[in-house]
């Protein structure tokens, strides 16, 4: 078996959400890739001070999303390891035990590839992935201001993939369930289910 390619997609997933199953989807498609590491975060740098879902319940609704494709597995490594969950950390240690088997991918919304900068430790965590930025309604407009503030940094290693784009976010989604509003258009029917029976997100 030659070298394959794994995609990484890290989030607080509270919930997840059919945005972020559409980037998989694409990504898989259009990078090529051989499989998706869903990575739940425990305290995401850029949401300090914000009191998400348990990290149980987050991680059961993702690994509940991933059932529907065999390509797809999550891994609760930054849920273990504990503190601030940044990415370079955890490409470092993807790569140290993956890197003779895998070309390593970090997927992530064209919001998030704005910060990008910002991160810590941003320009070690590309000598691990390429980072693969997806497509996100009212992000377009930015995407060349972005890459040539990027590149003027010398942080090169992203690529931008066309995909489709979905109006849909975590934060909509908890608003709508706690005015008693339907999200079965958003989420998959089993994470539905599973906010449904833990009574999440109501206040
Ligand atoms: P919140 O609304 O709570 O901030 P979110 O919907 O942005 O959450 P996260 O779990 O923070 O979800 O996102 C994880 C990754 O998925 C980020 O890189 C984000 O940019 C990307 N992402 C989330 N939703 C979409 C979407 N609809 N289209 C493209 N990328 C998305």
């Amino acid at each position: 078996m030659g070298r394959q390619r794994l995609g990484i997609l890290g989030g607080t997933f509270d919930p997840i959400h059919n945005g972020h199953l559409m980037i998989a989807r694409a990504m898989l498609d259009k990078l090529g890739l051989d499989r998706i590491l869903f990575i739940p975060d425990y305290i995401p740098p850029h949401k300090r001070g914000w009191h998400c879902s348990p990290s149980a319940d987050r991680l059961a609704m993702t690994i509940l999303a991933a059932a529907e494709d065999p390509r797809y597995t999550v891994s609760p490594m930054e849920l273990d390891r504990g503190g601030v969950s940044y990415t370079c950390d955890t490409l470092r240690q993807l790569y140290r035990k993956w890197h003779r088997f895998y070309d390593l991918y970090f997927i992530i919304g064209a919001d998030s590839a704005e910060q990008l900068p910002t991160w810590h430790h941003i320009r070690e965590a590309m000598t691990y992935a390429t980072f693969a930025a997806a497509a996100r309604p009212g992000f377009a407009p930015h995407k060349e201001k972005v890459s040539e503030e990027l590149a003027r940094q010398g942080l090169r290693n992203l690529v931008w993939v066309e995909t489709p784009e979905l109006d849909i976010s975590s934060t909509a989604i908890r608003e709508r369930i706690r005015k008693g509003e339907p999200v079965d258009t958003m989420i998959p029917k089993a994470v539905a289910e599973y906010i449904e029976q833990r009574d999440l997100y109501r206040q």
